[in-house]
């Protein structure tokens, strides 16, 4: 086939959008990146999506894949290349009501899926905000609110469509490409275009979610006793410690964010009687939880004007004194940094390592870390003000990639175990042997390359 039959193909086929065009400004831009794509095509079928890639591969261009444009490194757009805007792949179809079997475009944002399973009274743990995407957050895992409850995004999928490198529709679960389906739940965008997730949902009721402020006087006391709560805390309930710097016009704070999902219908008891120890943490200064539809508890998320966040996380095994200790120097240094602690354990922790590509199950904690640093600062000036950032990091065992605002070599050691990554960069091989899809956390096809 030749360029112009392909620029034709391409043409007739999936929207296009090029400079120049109306639309063309706004489907360069994503959550806090702007980039200059030669051509933005936005398919509606797996045929168009596999035309997409097509155009990209004869054109030697880079190539984007977006779902809801929320990468940290701004990987869903790019210069001179190709983006594949899943925007129009979004929708949301129960295929089997007894099972709770959903399937989800692979453009869908969460907030979307929410509410089309809110009245069946379903939900989908998944991240906090409703314009996250549902294709780069499942790829990477996706820790969201009910995460104690009901696992890792991935933990709930059963089975997706894949357009490979090479313009094949593959169907990937347990029973069909097994291998491509262990490495979709955990290895990124690495491995091909996931046109649609298959899911089961989670029989949802109402959940209890709020927010606990605390005076801050000693915060490696609050981590600690907020530790042990959590420790015998059931697992219906998940909870963020979070660490706010001091900002123009507020002072230092600390709070916890929770959410209790428990059995649809269970007494209101319940809830109260897990939530009351997090009440109990330090000096109370403002307390809220309310009784919500799950759909409600998303929220949008807007990048603050004029600021660049650099994200960098850990997973801990165990949220020890020596971790809350350098974590406590972190909030104080500076930067300014925020500081989130997850909790997890429950449902997460019950997964096998080596059943998905997210390997580290073992994690008691999630700890992520936001510096704030003016949009103009160079990269070279942003690693020295990481500095108190690696008193924290010494303590993880792994990374969880979609919070990590780098893509290094050592980001890809730390999350993925060398027996993970080599089966990753086999599926690679396998299913992308040219590194098409190249614009993520990339996996080397094994054979080319591999982490050091
Ligand atoms: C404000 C904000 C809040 C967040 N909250 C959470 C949270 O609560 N929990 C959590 O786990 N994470 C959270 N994240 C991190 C989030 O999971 C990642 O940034 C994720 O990559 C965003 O997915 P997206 O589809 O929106 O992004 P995109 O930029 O569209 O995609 C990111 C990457 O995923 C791949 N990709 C996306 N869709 C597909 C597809 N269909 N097929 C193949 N590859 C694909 C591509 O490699 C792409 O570069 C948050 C991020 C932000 C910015």
């Amino acid at each position: 086939m030749s360029l112009h039959e392909i620029d034709l193909q391409i043409d007739q086929g999936a929207e296009v959008l090029r400079p120049g065009d109306e639309e063309y400004d706004d489907a360069a831009r994503v959550f806090g990146a702007t980039g200059r794509p030669a051509l933005v095509a936005r398919p509606r079928s797996p045929d168009e999506v596999a035309a997409a890639v097509a155009y990209g591969v004869r054109h030697e261009m880079p190539v984007s894949v977006r779902s809801g444009g929320h990468s940290v490194l701004g990987h869903g757009t790019n210069t001179g290349g190709v983006v594949i805007d899943l925007a129009r792949m979004d929708a949301v179809e129960v295929l089997d009501a007894d099972r709770r079997l959903v399937r989800v475009g692979g453009g869908a944002q969460w907030g979307a899926v929410a509410a089309a399973l809110d009245p069946h009274d379903w939900g989908l743990t998944a991240g906090d905000t409703t314009s996250v995407g549902v294709g780069g957050l499942t790829l990477g895992g996706g820790i969201g609110w009910m995460v104690r409850r009901h696992g890792l995004a991935i933990d709930n999928l059963v089975g997706a469509r894949v357009v490979s490198a090479d313009g094949r529709l593959v169907t990937a679960s347990a029973t069909e490409h097994p291998d491509l389906f262990w490495a979709l739940r955990g290895g990124g965008g690495n491995f091909g275009v996931v046109v649609d997730f298959d899911f089961v949902a989670q029989q949802v009721g109402n959940v209890h979610v709020g927010r606990v402020a605390y005076l801050l006087e000693d915060p490696v006391d609050l981590l600690l006793r907020w530790r042990y709560a959590m420790r015998r805390a059931p697992e219906e309930l998940s909870s963020t410690l979070v660490l706010m710097p001091e900002l123009p016009g507020s002072p230092p704070a600390a709070m916890v964010l929770l959410c209790y999902a428990g059995e649809p219908g269970a007494p209101v008891s319940e809830a109260d009687a897990a939530i009351e120890p997090l009440l109990e943490l330090g000096t109370v200064v403002e307390a809220s939880v309310a009784e919500r539809r799950y759909a409600d508890v998303l929220e949008d998320a807007h990048h603050p004007p004029g600021i660049r966040m650099v994200g960098r996380n850990i997973l801990a095994p165990t949220l020890s004194t020596d971790l809350a200790e350098a974590i406590a120097r972190l909030h104080r240094s500076p930067g300014p940094a925020a500081v989130a602690v997850r909790s997890l354990g429950g449902a997460f922790g019950r997964v096998p390592a080596e059943a998905t590509a997210f390997a580290h199950r073992d994690a008691e904690v999630l700890v992520v870390c936001g510096l704030m640093v003016p949009a103009d600062v160079p990269d070279a000036e942003v690693e020295p003000m990481l500095a108190p950032w690696q008193d924290v990091a010494v303590h993880g065992t792994g990374t969880y990639l979609n919070f990590q605002g780098s893509a290094t070599p050592a980001d890809l050691a730390a999350a993925y175990p060398p027996a993970t990554y080599a089966r990753l960069a086999a599926v690679k091989a396998a299913y992308d042997p040219d590194n098409v899809f190249a614009l993520n956390h990339n996996i080397e096809p094994a054979g080319r390359g591999a982490v050091s």
